[in-house]
């Protein structure tokens, strides 16, 4: 038969106390993980009308190009 001493009920809700933070915390390491670099490929352009290449880092929609100041449709 278990006997439900003292030293059992605080292991027992330590363990547990424990384990919870500890599946909170892996929880919220992998849903917060995120690529660590951007792909640079996306901000990657090239102007239409002039042919520079360029980062386009700005979240403007119409982007306009460093070189000749056309803007860019994405
Ligand atoms: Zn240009």
């Amino acid at each position: 038969m278990f006997i439900w001493d003292f030293n059992v009920i605080v292991a027992l809700s330590l363990g547990l106390a424990l384990t919870v933070v500890l599946a909170a915390w892996v929880f919220y390491t992998l849903k917060r993980r995120r690529p660590a670099v951007l792909s640079e490929q996306e901000f990657f352009k090239q102007c239409g009308f002039c042919g520079f290449l360029y980062f386009d880092y700005s979240k403007k929609s119409p982007g306009t190009c460093p070189r000749c100041g056309s803007y860019q449709d994405r």
